[in-house]
């Protein structure tokens, strides 16, 4: 230590060479890292990386100073380099109390060393007031800083890391694709890497790829790649394309849910129409020889228009597609069950 004089408004100096790595008035932290090496083995433990490995892309190793004045009977003050009081808390977290003499690094230059005690023995010198003789320390607490990279195959994520190396904890692996923060890292199956929490298997393909990119079949309940699914024109929810069924009467591909003995909900939802309604106006504005039909029922789903129009004993039925208004289906027979598909060309000839 390095001891001021209490009647003298000037450190003692005498003897003391600044640069050297054994002099006492540098302490550091007895327990804190202080290599590279040691900073990996910290912080490479908390993390799992499903077929790949963790590494360091990077790390800086920084000493910052702090000022202790006191005694060890009358007790230390710490302040850091501006001289304002170290929080209690940090001074014990960095573990200041307990020091090893400081071997400062290589890449500190003796002048700047020697320039940095100076200015921290003129702040002692300012902030003096202590009982007892007043030893001045510096103990300088190692800050770390750099990045740690996440290999998977040929694909990599890298996400950084700071922090006292005598406090140093790992810091969760930050998704690149949810922002999700997680000690466990894996690759989907085209090869991302991510948060594991934030993944899913396909149920029907077991592909595993982010969970928010899956759907919910509305007929199963299964989480599927969306690719998978079909929007059910009834129900307008995704399902499988390999659970739909087709509706006897309009023929579209729908859910199962939104069938029943056969027949969609939205063919089991005619109601009667007038002319003058649109889809039925186009209708007959294209088929002039369906005027002959009446009694006409419709309804719609989000692709066609289902129209069912009586004459005399005989019913037809024409499923007619929205967007452009072609005629997707025509059925013609004397009871709703057993419509029987017509050619549309024949449309106009129906008598
Ligand atoms: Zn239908």
């Amino acid at each position: 230590m390095l001891e001021y004089r209490r009647s003298g408004t000037r450190p003692l100096l005498g003897g003391l060479k600044l640069d050297h790595p054994d002099n006492s008035i540098h302490l550091a932290p007895a327990g804190q890292l202080t290599s590279v090496h040691e900073i990996a083995e910290r912080l490479f433990p908390a993390y799992t990386v499903d077929g790949g490995s963790i590494h360091l892309a990077g790390c800086w190793l920084e000493d910052r100073r702090f000022l202790r004045l006191g005694n060890p009977a009358a007790g230390y003050r710490y302040l850091d380099e501006s001289g304002s009081p170290v929080d209690a808390g940090l001074v014990a977290r960095l573990g200041m109390q307990h020091t090893v003499p400081w071997v400062p690094p290589p890449e500190m230059p003796p002048d700047r060393l020697a320039k940095m005690v100076a200015s921290s023995l003129a702040l002692a010198e300012r902030v003096g007031g202590n009982k007892g003789p007043l030893e001045v320390a510096l103990i300088w607490c190692k800050y770390a800083e750099g990045k740690l990279r996440v290999t998977i195959g040929d694909q990599s994520a890298d996400f950084l890391f700071a922090g006292w190396t005598a406090a140093l904890e790992a810091p969760p692996f930050v998704c690149p694709h949810t922002g999700a923060a997680s000690y466990h890292a894996l690759a989907t199956d085209d090869g991302r890497i991510v948060a594991a929490e934030k993944t899913a298997r396909c149920a029907r393909s077991g592909r595993r790829v982010l969970a928010e990119e899956l759907v919910e079949c509305d007929a199963t309940g299964e989480r599927v790649l969306p690719e998978l699914t079909r929007i059910c024109p009834v129900t307008e929810r995704p399902v499988l394309a390999a659970v739909l069924v087709t509706c006897s009467l309009c023929c579209q591909e729908v859910s199962p849910r939104a069938v029943e003995a056969g027949i969609c909900a939205a063919c089991r939802s005619l109601r009667p129409i007038d002319g003058g309604e649109p889809p039925l106006d186009r209708l007959l504005a294209k088929h002039p020889g369906l005027k002959r039909w009446s009694k006409w029922k419709a309804a719609e789903t989000a692709e066609v228009h289902v129209l069912l129009a009586t004459r005399w004993w005989r019913r037809l039925l024409l499923v007619a597609d929205k967007k452009t208004s072609a005629i997707r289906h025509a059925k013609l027979g004397n009871r709703l069950a057993r419509l029987a598909p017509i050619p549309v060309d024949d449309l106009d000839a129906l008598r």
